[in-house]
């Protein structure tokens, strides 16, 4: 287990502290070499191709590579750029990986996906839990090569393929910080998107809060911002409605917040208390200050060999001499082990990213509106019996509220304003385990452990953490805002040029 739970969202025992991975731009573009009969096209289990998307001849792919940077299979970068960091999708071939630069290179390529009828996916960090971004048997729209940066005021704006580690390095450069997820290689588009949470998430709103405007190539090749003034409607579907069917989003721009000192503990209790721990960690951040938050984790497999581990991650951005009378109802449930750290925002971002190396994993979702009452002792059951072959199982429940609920479920098309956390359950295997039955052991783990939690936490679920299986995602992940958000997605894409299935 490197990298998956090393960061701070899924972190695991032992690893807290390693500083950011770095995340390197890849070259060795090649041209393009011969064109390919359309027969050629191949699809895999992860995406289905959509109906129709075989047209008639070959695909010419020399003339889109007059215009943009494209990687096909012969070119000596395609086995490099085609991965995503889960491995669990490294079989995913790509027809071709266009590596676009700017919103021309993108409008370039969506009108030639068109007229030759090539499905398309969209990749910018490449995290999509489903492999939809590994575009298996399609044309990749790559916006990784976007990587520019520019601040006017304290706003910052930032190209759409970059990833989470050099924005935290360049808002602590300038003393100011954003709420966002924690691992290093997740990329701000996707995580921006579907919502995204982190450590200071209950402080400072979600990260998509922050978003004032986004440079989005449409379906028509058209260029457009999205913001409250222009597209607004685009723009409320952009904050919480998840990547991949509203156009291709090349840059966007957030309003930062100062950047706090961060007072953080770590707590853990012995395994026969988690039954009583649980309520009383949800009962505690659910009335918690707004500069706290916090994640439980309840984790086990064989990187905890003397069984089910549970510990709480606590961060505040309060004033420190606060930091103990906001704790004091959680240590009222005695627990064994704390450890404290004061640190700048850049320390303590740095001390919850993980590696960032590439972790095989299979995962799904709640998003918890009340205590689990009686299905505590559920969690608990499901959480000390991880089958053999995984390396790491288990729940991690991380905490909303604070000022995530100072939005109406409305005003962004995120509607899980009123919720107590997001759930996510999560299975990890070792790169030597089985690798026909590791995927399908993880897979079910996590199904039947949700599945399990159903009864207490109902379909509600969070489109970052999506799952190809749920039966109704559109009503799971958007509520109420699902009717509204598939309007803007027919709006904007209206010959349905993005076919990603969720
Ligand atoms: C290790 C790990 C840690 C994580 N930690 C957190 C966390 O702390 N907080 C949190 O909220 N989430 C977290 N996530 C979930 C993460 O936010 C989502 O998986 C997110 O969708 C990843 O975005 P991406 O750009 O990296 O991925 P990609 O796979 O590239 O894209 C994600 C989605 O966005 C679409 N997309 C990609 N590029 C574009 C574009 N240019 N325009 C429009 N749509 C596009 C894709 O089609 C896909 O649907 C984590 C995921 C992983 C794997």
């Amino acid at each position: 287990m490197s990298s998956w739970n090393d960061g701070l969202m899924t972190a695991s025992w032992s690893r807290r502290a390693t500083l950011l991975g770095g995340v390197g731009a890849l070259t060795g573009l090649a041209a393009c070499d011969s064109q390919e009969p359309a027969a050629a096209r191949s699809s895999s289990p992860a995406l289905a191709l959509p109906a129709g998307s075989a047209s008639a001849g070959p695909i010419p792919w020399r003339r889109l590579a007059r215009h943009v940077p494209l990687v096909r299979p012969a070119s000596s970068s395609y086995d490099q750029l085609r991965l995503t960091p889960n491995p669990r999708w490294d079989s995913a071939r790509p027809l071709a990986i266009a590596r676009c630069t700017t919103a021309a290179q993108v409008a370039t390529t969506l009108a030639f996906a068109r007229e030759h009828q090539v499905p398309i996916a969209l990749r910018a960090g490449g995290h999509s839990y489903p492999g939809w971004s590994a575009g298996a048997g399609r044309l990749v729209v790559d916006v990784r090569p976007m990587t520019a940066m520019s601040w006017s005021g304290t706003s910052l704006t930032v190209g759409a393929g970059l990833t989470l580690a050099p924005i935290v390095a360049a808002l602590a450069s300038h003393d100011r910080a954003l709420p966002t997820g924690s691992c290093p290689t997740v990329g701000v588009t996707g995580l921006t998107q579907g919502g995204g949470v982190g450590v200071l998430t209950r402080a400072y709103g979600l990260t998509c809060d922050h978003l004032r405007s986004a440079e989005v190539v449409l379906a028509s090749g058209q260029r457009v911002t999205a913001s409250a003034d222009s597209h607004p409607d685009l723009f409320w579907a952009l904050r919480g409605g998840g990547g991949g069917h509203l156009g291709v989003v090349t840059a966007l721009t957030f309003a930062t917040v100062a950047a706090p000192t961060v007072v953080s503990t770590y707590l853990t209790w012995p395994a026969a208390r988690a039954a009583a721990v649980i309520p009383a960690w949800l009962d505690w951040i659910g009335s918690a200050d707004a500069r706290a938050w916090s994640t439980l984790k309840l984790l086990g497999g064989a990187a905890h060999p003397s069984g089910m581990s549970m510990g709480a991650t606590v961060t505040w951005v309060g004033p420190p001499a606060g930091f103990d009378a906001m704790l004091a109802p959680l240590l009222a449930t005695r627990p064994t082990g704390r450890f404290d750290h004061t640190r700048s925002y850049l320390a303590a971002m740095q001390a919850y990213a993980g590696s960032g190396a590439r972790e095989a994993f299979a995962a799904t979702s709640h998003v918890a509106y009340d205590a689990p009452g009686a299905a505590a002792s559920t969690i608990v059951a499901h959480a000390s019996d991880v089958p053999p072959g995984l390396h790491e199982a288990g729940i991690s429940i991380d905490a909303l509220g604070g000022h995530v609920g100072s939005l109406a479920p409305r005003s962004t098309a995120f509607v899980h304003r009123a919720a107590l956390a997001t759930v996510q359950y999560t299975a990890t295997w070792a790169s030597g385990a089985d690798a026909t039955r590791a995927p399908h052991t993880a897979r079910s783990y996590v199904s039947s452990f949700r599945a399990a939690m159903t009864p207490a936490w109902g379909q509600h679920a969070y489109v970052n953490y999506a799952d190809a299986s749920l039966a109704d995602p559109g009503t799971s992940y958007f509520g109420a805002n699902w009717p509204r958000l598939q309007q803007v997605r027919a709006t904007y894409d209206p010959d349905r040029l993005f076919t990603q299935p969720q």
